[in-house]
């Protein structure tokens, strides 16, 4: 008996101690998610993207490690709002991964609860290609939505390793201090320009034009997701001219040529903006991303007028 006892010892020892140790593993689609998702689960947790800040969040070219990543996955983190149909489903069958399928408690669409903007009032149609069916999915980019985001990360942490709660909560609240802090700090930058009106490429930008108070009053695609036209183009330099609009947003994943022409032909600068984490390598977090983006964006808004 005292052998069976000391044999069992033994053997359950290891197990515990590699339990212990063991990380939560979480993917996103986006970096962003990754970057609160560790701000939040510190070392308890492990945390990747499959995206790339750099890259369209509508069309990520798949690739094998994507289905490695997955496989291996105990938190799967999403936009949804159809952000990621183009790539992920299929992703997730072959993963053989059940915990990451929608509606398992492996699966978190952090678009819950947050503010969604352009929500269709009528029947849902993809017509004339338009890839935001559901109303706009690039939500990340109102500080108000990465609080909501964070904090459905963090209960989503605790109920899935309930053993570190506590942590994950002073995780949290620590996060949400430094995103109240920044805040105050970005919306005073921004405060000068209230109103300005710009016209971006895709429509990636009316969350943070809300949060920050900037007018998007067109856009060089004549729809989200679809390539500009030389009439639209027209229409657009048009309404750069009447309204005197200053700054061009320009997500760094599309081709430059049309907006440097609109700019061209009407004396308006365009500014790269980095919708994500990632988008350059400065951008390392969640804080980095607004704090880089409205650098720009105030040393052209702030410059003289012409
Ligand atoms: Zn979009």
């Amino acid at each position: 008996m005292k052998r069976i006892a000391a044999l069992l010892a033994f053997l359950l020892v290891p197990s515990f101690a590699a339990k212990a140790q063991a990380k939560v593993r979480v993917v996103s689609t986006l970096q962003d998610f990754a970057s609160i998702a560790q701000s939040i689960g510190g070392d308890l947790i492990e945390a990747d993207s499959l995206a790339k800040g750099y890259q369209d969040p509508h069309f990520v070219d798949a690739k094998p490690s994507f289905i490695l990543k997955l496989s291996r996955a105990d938190l799967l983190i999403v936009a949804g709002l159809e952000l990621e149909i183009g790539y992920l489903p299929p992703l997730i069958d072959q993963s053989r991964n059940a915990k990451l399928h929608p509606g398992s408690p492996g699966y978190l669409d952090v678009s819950q609860g947050c503010d969604i903007l352009e929500r269709p009032a009528g029947q849902v149609t993809r017509a004339m290609g338009d890839v935001h069916p559901y109303g706009n999915p690039h939500y990340w980019t109102d500080p108000d939505n990465g609080r909501v985001i964070a904090r459905s990360i963090a209960a989503k942490l605790s109920a899935l390793d309930s053993a570190h709660r506590a942590a994950y909560e002073k995780n949290l609240a620590a996060f949400e201090a430094k995103l109240a802090e920044k805040d105050k700090e970005w919306l005073a930058k921004m405060a000068p320009f209230a109103g300005a009106k710009i016209v971006t490429f895709h429509r990636s930008w009316p969350n943070f034009a809300k949060h920050f108070k900037l007018e998007v009053v067109g856009e060089i695609e004549p729809k989200p997701g679809i390539p500009p036209s030389p009439s639209h183009t027209l229409e657009i330099i048009n309404l750069v001219n009447s309204e005197k609009i200053r700054v061009i947003l320009v997500e760094p994943y599309f081709d430059l040529k049309t907006p440097k022409y609109i700019a061209e032909k009407t004396g308006s600068t365009m500014v790269v903006a980095y919708p994500s984490v990632g988008g350059v390598p400065e951008i390392k977090d969640y804080f980095s991303l607004f704090d880089i983006n409205l650098d720009a964006l105030v040393k052209e808004l702030g410059g003289a007028k012409p």
